[in-house]
This record gives C-alpha cells, sequence and structure tokens, in this order.
C-alpha cells in the first residue's frame, strides 16, 4: 500500500522504516504538516499517515479525498485533531494507535513531578556552573501526599499505580467506573479532587466536556501551592487562568508537556526565531514552570508499537480485514 507520512522527523523515519522491512509498504516521507495546502502531496497515495499537529478538520479532509486517500492512520492514540463526523461523511475511514505505552506517559508524568518537586534541572546547570549551593533548591517528600488523577483510562491507571508505588494517597475522577481500581484508589468529584490534591494530574481525552476542566473557577478550588501536570493535551487546560494562578502563587508548580497552542511551535527548532506566542514565553519565564515539547510518549518502545501498529493497521485495511483500532463516528 501506498502511504503518505506528514510531519515526519529523523526519528519517525528510523522506526518506520525499521519495522516496514517486514510489511514492505511504499512509503513517502513528508516533513511538512498536513493542512489544505499540502494536501496535494496525498496524490497517488490511499493512506495518509498524521501526527497530533497535524490539521483533518473537513477542508483538509475534502481535499485528501479529492487525492483518492481512503484511509487516514493516525500515528496517535488521540484524535481530537479529526473532524470524524467529516470523515464519515466522505467515506474516509480512520484508525488509529490506541495504546502504544502507557508506561512511557505515565512515566513521563512522574518525572515531571520529581524535576519541579527536587529542581534536578536547576542543581544540573547550578553545579555545571561551578555553584554547590543548595539555596532555593528545597523539595517535598511525595509520601503522604495526595495525588489526584483525572481519567482513570489506560495511562492514568499506570500513573495511579506508580504514585501508590512511591507512598502517595491517589484519589481520582472519572466518569467510568474502573472496578479494579476502585479497590486501591478513592473515587471523588472534581471540586473534591481539586480541594484534596498536593498534585493533580490530567489523563482524559480533549473532548467538549474536558476543554477547559482546568479553568479559573477550578484553580481556585485547589489548594495553594498546588503542582498540576498535563501530559495528556493542552486543550484541557485554559493557560491564561493558570498563568493567573502562577503569578498570584495558587499554583506552586506547573508542569507541561502539551500546550493549547502547540501547533506551530512544539517539534520544532525555534532556537534563532522570534517566539510570537506570548503566552508560552510567559510560561518560559516562571522558575517552577517545566515544558516538554509533547515527548511525554516518547520511547524506543512507543516508536515500535506505533510503527508496528500503523502499519499492521494500514495492512489489515489492503487486505479488507476488519480494522481493529477504526475510529468510528458515534452520532450517525
Ligand atoms: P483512555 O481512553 O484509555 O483513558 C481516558 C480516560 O479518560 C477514560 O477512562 C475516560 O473515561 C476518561 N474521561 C473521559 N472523559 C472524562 C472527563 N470528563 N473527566 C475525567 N475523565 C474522563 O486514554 P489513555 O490512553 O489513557 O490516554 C489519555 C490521554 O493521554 C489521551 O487522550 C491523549 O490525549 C493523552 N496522550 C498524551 C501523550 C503524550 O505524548 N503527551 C501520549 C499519549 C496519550
Amino acid at each position: 500500500m501506498r502511504i503518505a507520512f506528514f510531519s515526519t522527523k529523523s526519528y519517525d523515519r528510523t522506526y518506520m522504516n525499521q519495522v516496514n522491512e517486514e510489511f514492505d509498504h511504499d512509503i513517502s516521507y513528508f516533513d511538512t504538516g498536513l493542512r489544505p495546502s499540502t494536501a496535494v502531496l496525498a496524490q497517488d497515495h490511499k493512506t495518509v499517515c498524521i501526527f497530533v499537529n497535524d490539521q483533518a478538520d473537513a477542508e483538509t479532509l475534502e481535499a485528501l479525498k479529492d487525492q483518492g486517500v481512503e484511509l487516514l492512520a493516525l500515528r496517535s492514540a488521540g484524535f481530537n485533531h479529526v473532524d470524524v463526523a467529516k470523515a464519515d461523511e466522505l467515506g474516509i475511514r480512520i484508525v488509529r494507535v490506541p495504546a502504544y505505552s502507557p508506561y512511557a506517559v505515565a512515566e513521563h508524568a512522574l518525572a515531571m513531578i520529581l524535576t519541579l518537586n527536587r529542581k534536578t534541572h536547576l542543581a544540573y546547570s547550578r553545579v555545571r556552573d561551578g555553584n554547590f549551593s543548595l539555596e532555593r533548591l528545597t523539595g517535598f517528600d511525595l509520601r503522604d501526599k495526595t495525588v489526584g488523577v483525572i481519567g482513570t483510562g489506560v495511562i492514568g491507571q499506570v500513573f495511579a499505580h506508580i504514585m501508590m508505588g512511591v507512598g502517595c494517597r491517589v484519589i481520582a475522577y472519572d466518569p467510568r467506573l474502573n472496578e479494579d481500581l476502585q479497590k486501591k484508589v478513592e473515587f471523588v468529584d472534581l471540586p473534591e479532587l481539586f480541594s484534596q490534591s498536593d498534585i493533580i494530574s490530567l489523563h482524559c481525552p480533549l473532548t467538549k466536556e474536558t476543554h477547559y476542566i482546568i479553568n479559573e473557577g477550578a484553580v481556585n478550588q485547589m489548594k495553594d501551592g498546588v503542582m498540576l501536570i498535563n501530559t495528556s493535551r493542552g486543550g484541557l487546560v485554559d493557560t491564561k487562568a493558570v498563568i493567573q494562578g502562577l503569578k498570584h502563587q495558587k499554583i506552586g508548580y506547573f508542569g507541561l508537556d502539551v500546550y493549547e497552542q502547540e501547533e506551530n511551535i512544539f517539534f520544532e527548532d525555534l532556537s534563532g526565531a522570534i517566539i510570537q506566542d506570548d503566552m508560552i514565553t510567559r510560561l518560559m519565564t516562571f522558575p517552577n514552570v517545566l515544558i516538554t515539547s509533547h515527548q511525554a510518549f516518547f520511547t524506543q518502545e512507543a516508536m515500535t508499537k506505533i510503527a508496528k501498529t500503523t502499519l499492521q493497521n494500514t495492512r489489515d485495511f489492503e487486505e479488507g480485514k476488519e480494522l481493529e483500532n477504526e475510529v468510528v463516528y458515534s452520532d450517525k
């Protein structure tokens, strides 16, 4: 099957090429992201493969349809960037990689917590400068702290277990019941989670309901000095409200791997550019904010699994098999 890969970096090509030795798809790699104006590159490819910051809105999907595209293969679990209803109307099927490594994302959330808490990033730079002072490096024991997990799906569950492993009390909110986890974790409503948690970590998808789940009202309900971690999707957090929370020292720490306007920033080397996004530049000035560039998924294991599942999804489509990882428009 001919596949057009958009938004590819060297690391995408490395893992895809390795795994493709067993699939033998005919792959075209494009550095550029998928947009209405770049959809023409998909000409003569039945499958288009995209990542989280590619555009798959109605206009782009129509442009893909014009090029004869039949399958949209997402190299991600989340599909909030795809107009699923429009794809359904156009007869473009969608497949995704529902779970590649929940450990990768959950462990990255832990890395962010430990870095923000124990300030190892500051210590690293200091020591390299010959500064061995401990001033302003005080952290806190994680043991016995309350961690609030919003969304206890695949990643949220792994994260909850990790935090219980370091002696935290874990509470959670998820509209879907999880009988297994309920034996170990207390499920509470959101206001209770906000008011009880020392650390809040987001692991729910971005939907109409969860958009800005962390807004001014939520921040006001939180404990003074709370640590907020977002490795899920940028749109879950009203960044302006969090910046206010940081300025008023209501929020004590903010770790973000995702950002609501990350599309034109993350994954790119902008070190020589003037960054036009004033919210991210403001966030970059806080000593208690840690930003990573949507890298929570980025482990060898996850990259291999993403490649395997994507190429298998495409083969299943080519062979007319049932699509195990299909994203189905449910509002029909
Ligand atoms: P999942 O579908 O297994 O779990 C999501 C959970 O969120 C479900 O249990 C669902 O019931 C719950 N949920 C839905 N609406 C909710 C709400 N209003 N409040 C609280 N919980 C709600 O998904 P997952 O594999 O655990 O992934 C979670 C999210 O992590 C994805 O949606 C994606 O956005 C993000 N993610 C980020 C990266 C990264 O690299 N940063 C990588 C993979 C996934």
